[in-house]
């Protein structure tokens, strides 16, 4: 597949001009920067054939099947409509939107256009979330009781821009992680959150944006949520606890890009290292994308996917912001 990033960002450096090019006859053909001049830079140092810095023309001219938008947060929406007009398959940056009701549109917009939309929720490529989910699922834990989930990180010193002092960029520590954690959690439950409590500060980095929130969700089976996401604890480390009547997984170091962490399976009679793949989560991802556009099976994190991570998200926020509980809409 020929792919056009709308978006010279990091991500895209750092991990997906790489999962695009792994996949057969993978390529990417083109890059849309607002400025010009760093979207000629990018493109050379990237090995992409073609700059734009008019979305418009490149999706009249640049020869691509789909996009990849990874542009900051506000700006999603509107380019991936313009994307969805032109016929392109859409692989979107989380958060999908600034609101739910815009995700919706999105998704929408991709089903009556009959192109492919998916929403780029890494941990659930990953083997050790794989591997939670395949015991999870198994019964082997018992009836689950609840899931704790550790996603406080250092933010690092490149990435402190505007996620620690644009809210009209998408700025903030929930739009940024509790989004993958909602996504996270939703996967490994396989239901939807019904409505959460929850407080948030910013405790050294947000700037008229929260570095740091906890909040609790309630599912509708019953089982307890607990997250706890910042960009402001070098010291924390991630994981996730799924805890259950029968044993208890627990997995350490997880939370991130790159495949790595523990998991480990908690039983009565003792722990039990759990074994899991170590592929790249992002090729896996693309490859259940371009699986996708010929027809076979869905992407792993679909564009309702993203709508409910974002919904979560809000959620959490909303609560943080008035002290009182929030009733998730999930705009449908
Ligand atoms: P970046 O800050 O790297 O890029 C966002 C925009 O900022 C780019 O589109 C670019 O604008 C501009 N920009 C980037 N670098 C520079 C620079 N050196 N000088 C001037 N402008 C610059 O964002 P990220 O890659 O961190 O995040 C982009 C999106 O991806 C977000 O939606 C984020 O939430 C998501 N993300 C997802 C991850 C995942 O694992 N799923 C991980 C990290 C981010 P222009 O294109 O106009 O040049």
């Amino acid at each position: 597949m020929k792919w056009a990033l709308i978006g010279a960002s990091r991500i895209a450096a750092g991990h997906m001009i790489g999962a695009f090019r792994a996949q057969p006859g993978g390529e990417v053909t083109a890059v849309l920067s607002a400025d010009a001049r760093r979207g000629a830079a990018y493109a050379e140092e990237h090995g992409i054939a073609r700059s734009f810095d008019d979305l418009g023309t490149l999706l009249a001219e640049a020869d691509c099947d789909a996009v990849y938008i990874s542009t900051t947060n506000e700006k999603h929406h509107d380019q991936a409509l313009a994307a969805i007009a032109a016929g392109k398959h859409v692989l979107c940056e989380k958060p999908l939107a600034m609101s739910v009701a815009d995700a919706v549109r999105m998704v929408r917009a991709a089903e009556e256009a009959g192109v492919v939309f998916a929403t780029n929720h890494h941990l659930r490529n990953a083997g050790a979330h794989l591997a939670i989910r395949d015991l999870v699922a198994s019964g082997r834990l018992g009836r689950i009781l609840s899931v704790r989930v550790f996603h406080a990180v250092n933010l690092p010193q490149a990435l402190r821009g505007w996620r620690i002092t644009d809210a009209g960029a998408g700025g903030g520590v929930i739009p940024d992680i509790t989004v993958h954690d909602a996504d996270t959690v939703r996967f490994h439950l396989d239901e939807d959150p019904v409505e959460v409590v929850a407080q948030m500060t910013a405790s050294g980095l947000g700037q008229g944006v929260e570095d740091s929130v906890m909040s609790v969700w309630r599912m509708p089976s019953g089982v307890m949520v607990s997250t706890h996401e910042s960009f402001t604890h070098p010291f924390a480390g991630t994981g996730i606890e799924i805890h259950g009547t029968e044993g208890a997984v627990v997995a350490r170091d997880v939370m991130a890009q790159t495949p790595q962490g523990s998991v480990t399976l908690v039983y009565a009679d003792g722990r039990h290292d759990v074994p899991f793949e170590t592929h790249d989560l992002y090729e896996r991802s693309m490859r259940l994308f371009e699986a996708a556009v010929r027809g076979e099976g869905r992407p792993s994190a679909d564009g309702w996917d993203g709508v409910k991570s974002l919904a979560v998200a809000l959620a959490v926020r909303e609560a943080a912001r008035t002290g009182a509980a929030q009733t998730i809409d999930y705009g449908v």
